[in-house]
């Protein structure tokens, strides 16, 4: 079991688990703040929409079939009204407004910009034919009442807050967020609220962690740092099995005091993969913890990730491998990370080898996205880390690129 795979390879037996993770239970909340949540309960169309044939344009509703030159204008229908006047009769127009019903009888909308209104007359342009249904969404065409509009496993964003309002959706059924304990390791590591001595390293993996797994859906346990020391890390790994998930950072590389997969192993956890050939993130853990520990107390195999402790690495791996977890964990669809296509905006010379994932920087200024990489001092360059707003995937078997080439990056 586990060993150094490669990177699709190390996805895939991320996939598979994420797709047998169990359900969390369900909350109700309040529509607005449901942002970020996962929904439980697919939500229903609460009638046919639009609920009326709608005027997509402000003009003449008319008929079709016999639009002529010069039509009399019978009356006016503003949004928020309905027609009450008589059936619409050959030769007759109503004038309509955006998002206002249709007039029984009409079944087309002539815009105002190809008319010419004289007194009680509107005059349509020369040659502009109209077909039935022209400007005109018909009820029920977008959804019909009780149709699932928003399945369940949704996340719910922007998009899906505006539909599920216009279905009448007060509050959602939503997934409770999984707990993620996160536990830092090394000697090095001191706390915010600590003086650092000038030997000693802040804990910034904890609070970018926690920072990740809160936008990924789920709720952060930050636990103690753990020192490198065995005893110190069954500690850990026995307060943050009460969480759903457990993530490590640090002491998965090969030093004498990196003790995180000795620990594991000795608990009896069974190890996914061991390594990915990837670069930063090479010493990245994905396993299990067995389901009955050692005290005999059960907690049903939880998953854990031992990530690479330079911080970069951290989030790099965060994002290839713990996030589709996490999601998944949460009640989403199971879905692997964020990777899009870009411009290369310059020359990266090759170093073939191990596929590198690096900061870099994606700007839009024109319709095709265009990526650079930032400079870097290496996976442990926070700065260069924030300067960055994604990672510019680099395959290990290409040598060279150049400034037009389209790359994947990994969108964070
Ligand atoms: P390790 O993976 O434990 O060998 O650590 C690799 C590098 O990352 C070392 O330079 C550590 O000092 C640094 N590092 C490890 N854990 C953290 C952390 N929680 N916050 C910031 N830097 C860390
Ligand atoms: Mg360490």
């Amino acid at each position: 079991m586990g060993g150094v795979m490669e990177f699709d390879a190390a996805l895939d037996l991320v996939l598979r688990e994420a797709s047998r993770v169990s359900r969390m239970g369900l909350e109700e909340v309040e529509l607005l703040a449901s942002r970020g949540r996962v929904l439980a309960k697919e939500v229903l169309s609460e009638r046919d929409q639009p609920p009326f044939d709608r005027a997509t344009r402000d003009g003449f509703a008319v008929r079709a079939a016999d639009v002529r030159t010069e039509m009399a204008i019978v009356g006016q229908v503003r949004a928020g009204e309905q027609w009450r006047g008589e059936e619409m009769r050959a030769g007759q127009a109503i004038e309509i407004m955006t998002g206002a019903p249709m007039p029984e009888g009409a079944d087309a909308v002539v815009m105002v910009e190809h008319v010419r209104v004289e007194e009680a007359q509107v005059r349509v342009q020369e040659g502009r034919g109209l077909t039935a249904g022209e400007n005109v969404v018909p009820r029920g065409a977008e959804a019909r009442a009780g149709e699932v509009v928003l399945p369940r496993g949704t996340v719910l964003g922007a998009a899906e807050i505006a539909l599920a309002a216009a279905c009448g959706a007060a509050t959602v059924a939503v997934y409770e967020r999984p707990r993620v304990a996160i536990v830092a390791t090394g000697d090095e590591l001191v706390e915010l609220r600590d003086a650092p001595k000038d030997w000693q390293i802040r804990n910034s993996n904890s609070y970018g962690l926690a920072a990740m797994v809160d936008a990924a859906g789920g709720e952060a346990v930050r636990l103690p740092v753990a020192r490198d020391e065995r005893e110190a890390l069954r500690e850990r790994l026995t307060e943050g099995r009460e969480c759903e998930l457990l993530l490590l950072s640090g002491g998965v590389s090969m030093g004498k005091y990196d003790l995180v997969e000795e620990v594991l192993a000795e608990v009896g956890a069974e190890f996914f993969f061991t390594g990915v050939r990837m670069q930063p993130g090479k010493p990245v853990v994905f396993g299990r913890l067995p389901p009955r520990q050692s005290d005999g107390a059960e907690f049903g195999g939880r998953y854990f990730f031992g990530l690479p402790g330079n911080p970069v690495s951290t989030q790099v791996t965060f994002h290839c491998f713990v996030e589709p977890m996490l999601r998944a964990m949460g009640g989403a669809e199971v879905q692997g990370p964020r990777f899009a296509q870009a411009t290369l905006g310059e020359n990266v010379p090759g170093r073939a080898g191990l596929m590198r994932l690096l900061p870099a920087g994606l700007t839009s200024t024109r319709v095709r996205p265009e990526v650079r990489l930032v400079g870097w001092k290496g996976s442990g360059d926070l700065g260069a880390n924030a300067r960055a707003n994604c990672y510019a995937v680099l395959p290990g078997d290409v040598e060279g690129f150049r400034a037009g080439d389209v790359i994947s990056v990994l969108l964070r």
